[in-house]
């Protein structure tokens, strides 16, 4: 058992059935003897807890955003435009420049000449569709960190600042990650930054009464997932530490529905080290009770004491933490203490090239001396993937057991962040699910269970098919 003894009260853990039923041995046979298209069937079948670290804008599909923004009654009645047409000098574009998407006030400032450059996402052909939803993705050889920074996110443009578009967004991982039955969503979301469609800002409270009149909609409602929102500031702008304190503050005073506080942003720039901000952390910590905090830390090449620094900021999770092999004394301060949980995102640190061989990604070692981990998708829109992808590489890539594969579901309720009466609903929860999912394929013979396998349909999308040539519709 691996419960923080910080986290939960022992009475939780009592109260948390435990399956009689032995499953392991059938995981080994399901594994040894399933085809790979049947071991994914499986895994996307298995209950799933949270995920833990996903970015709002990063985690949407391109034909999510594409039916939206085309899409008057959910895009809040306004008209998208992205940049298809360069004239006679196609190559002085600069990429981020490529299919770059704006609204209708934007685009009805342009002069004449630059307006000829945009066409309007209902006008594209087929082949810039497709092409448009390709810009938004890693999905070609080549492509990795600096396409990824310096060129998708740029480019998704004011895609990102139409609330009713990133409300539905929110909707749409909702129904996704529900099919891939996760239960719980913290997914990195504000709802600042919003303008309406003549381009004026929309107040804060005003967007988060948007948000929440979305989500009490009956399609949200019928996913079962429970969603939480962490507020999350860019780490490396000059403003980062006047952002961090009214973030701060905007958590507090809307504990409902924001559970905790995050430093995003890449860390090895020199301008985002989690040094910078330890003086603005104490001085909120002296005004404001406790606020959880998941910082990114230690999603980098080399070796630092980012994961150290980011312990003393005050952050119980750690989001990807890929360097911490490289400094021993703070790997065995959190596999002595297991406090601080570590946010994995495998698909993720392959992609951006922090372990393009994930054989050598330190999750199992983390997960088999002790440091609590567990899985997340990150920014899985523009990774081209799901959930069940991150589970069905770690179960491929490092051959789990099931008794770690449960153990990290439940990590991902035990060390989230949403309110304890919730989280321990969400616990017993799971521990119902597990029971049911190990009662529904380890009864009967093998042959049953991998006949079972046939009714589960998988969800999948680019990258799995890819990555390991597996489709399912
Ligand atoms: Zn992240």
């Amino acid at each position: 058992m691996r419960f923080p003894a910080t986290v939960l009260p022992i009475a939780l853990l009592l109260a948390v059935p435990v399956s009689g039923m032995d499953f392991s041995a059938r995981f080994d046979a399901l594994k040894a003897t399933a085809t790979p298209a049947q071991v994914y069937a499986l895994l996307y079948a298995l209950p799933k807890g949270g995920d833990l670290h996903n970015h709002s804008g990063g985690a949407d599909r391109a034909e999510w955003l594409f039916a939206a923004a085309t899409d008057p009654a959910r895009n809040g009645g306004d008209s998208f435009y992205t940049r298809a047409n360069f004239g006679a000098q196609p190559d002085a574009i600069a990429p981020a420049e490529r299919f770059r998407n704006i609204r209708q006030h934007t685009y009805e400032l342009l002069s004449p000449a630059v307006r000829a450059e945009f066409v309007r996402l209902d006008d594209l052909l087929p082949a810039e569709r497709a092409a448009w939803c390709d810009s938004l993705r890693l999905d070609a050889p080549g492509e990795g960190r600096a396409e990824f920074f310096q060129v998708i996110w740029p480019r998704r443009g004011q895609l990102g600042d139409s609330l009713p578009v990133a409300t539905e967004m929110l909707v749409e991982n909702m129904k996704a990650f529900g099919a891939e039955h996760l239960a719980y969503l913290e997914t990195q979301f504000g709802v600042d930054g919003f303008v309406t469609n003549d381009g004026r800002a929309i107040a804060t409270e005003e967007a988060l009464a948007f948000v929440k009149q979305r989500l009490a909609q009956p399609d949200a409602l019928a996913t079962g997932v429970t969603v939480r929102f962490q507020k999350t500031i860019l780490r490396f702008l000059p403003n980062a530490e006047a952002k961090l304190a009214e973030s701060y503050a905007w958590v507090e005073a809307h504990r409902d529905l924001w559970v905790g506080l995050n430093m995003a942003g890449i860390e090895e720039n020199g301008h985002g080290y989690p040094r910078r901000f330890l003086e603005t952390f104490r001085s909120l910590r002296a005004r404001f009770p406790t606020l959880p905090l998941s910082i990114h830390a230690g999603e980098m090449d080399g070796n630092d004491s980012h994961i150290r620094d980011t312990l003393l900021l005050g952050a119980t999770r750690i989001g990807h933490g890929v360097n911490l092999l490289q400094d021993p004394d703070t790997l065995l301060l959190l596999q002595q203490t297991r406090r601080v949980l570590i946010e994995v995102n495998l698909i993720s640190n392959r992609l951006l090239e922090y372990t393009p061989d994930l054989t050598r990604h330190p999750f199992p070692e983390y997960l088999r001396t002790g440091v609590p981990v567990c899985l997340n998708t990150d920014d899985r829109g523009m990774w081209d993937s799901n959930f069940t992808d991150e589970y069905f590489t770690a179960v491929k890539t490092f051959d789990l057991s099931w008794s770690e594969i449960v153990e990290l579901g439940r990590n991902s309720l035990a060390y989230s962040f949403v309110q304890p009466e919730v989280k321990a609903k969400l616990l017993v929860d799971y521990a119902r699910r597990i029971t049911t999912f190990e009662e529904t394929y380890g009864e009967g013979r093998l042959a049953d269970a991998l006949a079972k396998l046939a009714e589960v349909q998988p969800v999948t999308y680019g990258y799995s098919k890819r990555t390991w040539g597996l489709e399912f519709r």
